[in-house]
């Protein structure tokens, strides 16, 4: 596999170079080829004509790119031209599909691209180009496509235009020119692999608020109760509409989806005070302030270069926040530099929302850097799969006690630091203080202070959180009761029957995936929620943890037993509907000779 890339003035340049490719043996020997677009002449005749010109000129290759800020090639960023990047595959495969939102439901368009990908193997990426100022509904599209593909990485950007993004068509290309909808390239190959990851850099500072009201999916119209824009009043002391961008650029907010931050910019405030962006956000989600020092975001940008140049790539694709060159200016092409210096031929743009999924996580993204690393491995190199797995940004924990050393950049001996330094590790430490304390009294809310596991109240809350989603997945509930506890209590003591409760939920836990939940239901009575399970494989389940407990050998007393109700949700049913059966069927375990599991309806 190998990457060429061009900064072409206009068309004549592009054939110029086009004409060139097509001659190469690169591209005569390739099994497939990409050439990915990247211009900030938003003019669909352009685009429409340039794009003809690539496919006519390279029969192999699928062509698919958008409009952005600007274009991004060798180290350099341009104004007036378009980067065509070229991606010659030697085994692998490239295939383009792409839905226009105008023409068919975001739905429609979901289950069609899922049915696809239930076909393909070895598929290693997927890239998607959107139009986010359209249609706020790229986010159902695509975390759908995670949550079944959580091990294929989805990267990309939303569409852009270097001055503002309001009234203004911006594009996206594929085999046509789209202004709502998505282009996807997928990316096959069994000796294919693809690094994707993200870096932002910015750091979250202050309390946490709650979104207690949306509007379209990207309008924030109150936090706690309170209009968005009264929020930036009384934090930071922003009251104008008119520079409400230039005042807050240097704060996105961030939340968190899964085990990643990502940074939320807003594009305005209306005059209602409500907050407009450019991603997705959600009732019930948290947001917290952050602050970007400019130095951690260049260390952090740093760091993933030196990480990727360890790969030995064959490709590598940029996708920069506008807010990064807006907040770094001059210092932002130290971090492009950074990429090009170990592979020259990297491209990619500075657009609106960049895009990372993976490992059921991440999202849209603001203020991010992308980097998507290609690489196809010959037949007898040996390839390392954990390598290709590895989080890197995920790997960051935002607060802990080594980022506050990090921010400390200055010589260790240098009489006097500088005051934005000093500042920055201020608003850190105290965060982390507030962060730590904050988790401190979350686990006391949330945890059964004997056992550890989840108390009811916050089980019950996980369990009416999945039913909610109303997702297409079948949940399962089991739950279980120690048998003759009260005999083990008068026989041994009561700190004896306190120990058999601590080692019953961890022994019952270790049985369950990570993605279930456990949580002390009463005295001796647990609950334990199974996304995603049928009634057969939760029945499987609770067999196993009525055995494993039964088998524990316990030094001065005999072995103990549960019994087992067990109950898949049905559709429409809230909490208590299913609590209810799985609470009879767990009776009826119990008074049929208990130490067994009931996982019928009882007639
Ligand atoms: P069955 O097989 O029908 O479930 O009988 P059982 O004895 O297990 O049930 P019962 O409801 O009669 O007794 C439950 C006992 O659990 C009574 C209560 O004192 C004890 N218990 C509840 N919470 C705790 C606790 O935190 N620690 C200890 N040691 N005992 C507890
Ligand atoms: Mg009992
Ligand atoms: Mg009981």
């Amino acid at each position: 596999m190998k990457q060429i890339t061009c900064a072409v003035q206009d068309t004549f340049d592009a054939v110029k170079f086009l004409d060139g490719i097509k001659a190469s043996p690169e591209y005569q020997n390739a099994k497939s080829v990409l050439v990915n677009i990247f211009t900030e002449r938003v003019q669909k005749d352009y685009i429409s004509y340039l794009s003809g010109i690539v496919r006519e000129k390279l029969e192999k290759a699928r062509v698919a790119g958008l409009t952005c800020i600007q274009g991004l090639a060798h180290g350099e960023s341009f104004r007036e031209r378009t980067i065509l990047t070229v991606l010659y595959f030697s085994q692998s495969e490239v295939e383009l599909l792409e839905y226009d939102f105008s023409e068919i439901s975001v739905d429609e368009a979901k289950n069609n691209f899922l049915e696809v990908l239930h076909k393909i193997k070895n598929l290693r990426g997927i890239q998607v180009y959107t139009t986010p100022l359209k249609n706020n509904v790229t986010n159902d599209f695509l975390s759908a496509v995670n949550f079944e593909h959580e091990d294929v990485p989805i990267f990309g950007a939303g569409a852009g235009f270097a001055d503002t993004a309001e009234e203004q068509n911006l594009y996206i290309i594929g085999n046509k020119i789209h202004d709502n909808g998505v282009v996807i390239t997928l990316f096959r190959g069994e000796r294919l692999r693809i690094y994707a990851e993200s870096t932002l850099g910015w750091t979250p500072i202050g309390k946490e608020f709650k979104i207690t009201g949306v509007a379209e999916n990207h309008i924030l119209k109150t936090l706690d109760g309170e209009v968005a824009g009264e929020i930036y009043q009384n934090y930071l002391g922003v009251t104008s509409s008119q520079s409400f961008i230039e005042n807050t650029c240097e704060f996105p907010f961030m939340l968190k989806r899964g085990d990643k931050w990502l940074a939320r910019m807003p594009i305005k405030k209306d005059e209602e005070g409500f907050v407009h962006f450019t991603a997705d956000i959600h009732e019930g989600e948290k947001l917290v302030f952050s602050y970007g020092s400019k130095k951690l975001i260049l260390k952090q940008s740093f760091n993933l270069a030196e990480y990727m140049s360890r790969k030995n790539l064959d490709g590598l694709l940029l996708h920069v926040c506008r807010n990064r060159q807006l907040y770094l200016k001059d210092d932002e092409i130290l971090e492009i530099h950074a990429f090009s210096n170990f592979y020259r031929e990297a491209a990619g743009c500075f657009a609106f929302s960049e895009i990372l999924y993976k490992n059921r996580s991440g999202g849209l993204q603001n203020s991010a850097l992308v980097v998507v690393g290609f690489r196809e491995f010959s037949a007898d190199e040996k390839i390392n799969e954990e390598d290709c797995y590895i989080d890197f940004y995920g790997a960051r924990n935002f607060i802990d006690n080594k980022l506050v050393e990090d921010i400390s950049l200055s010589k260790k001996d240098e009489i006097a630091l500088p005051f934005e330094d000093r500042l920055v590790n201020f608003l850190h430490a105290t965060s982390r203080d507030l962060y730590q304390a904050n988790l401190k009294l979350e686990e006391a809310a949330t945890t059964d202070g004997l056992t550890k596991i989840f108390n009811r109240k916050k089980i019950s809350e996980i369990i009416c959180g999945e039913l909610k989603k109303k997702s297409q997945e079948k949940i399962s509930l089991i739950m279980f009761d120690i048998d003759n506890f009260k005999r083990i209590n008068d026989t041994y003591g009561h700190d004896m029957g306190d120990e058999v409760l601590v080692k019953i939920a961890g022994k019952a836990k270790s049985c369950i995936r990570s993605s279930d939940s456990i949580g002390r239901w009463g005295g001796e009575e647990f609950m334990i929620l199974l996304p995603g399970a049928q009634k057969e494989e939760a029945r499987e389940i609770a067999e196993k943890i009525r055995s494993s407990i039964n088998a524990i050998q316990w030094e001065k007393m005999p072995a103990i037993s549960i019994s087992v109700g067990v109950t898949q949700v049905r559709d429409e049913e809230d909490l208590q509907d299913s609590y209810k059966r799985v609470d009879e069927r767990l009776y009826y375990a119990k008074t049929h000779g208990k130490n067994q599991v009931c996982s019928e309806d009882i007639a």
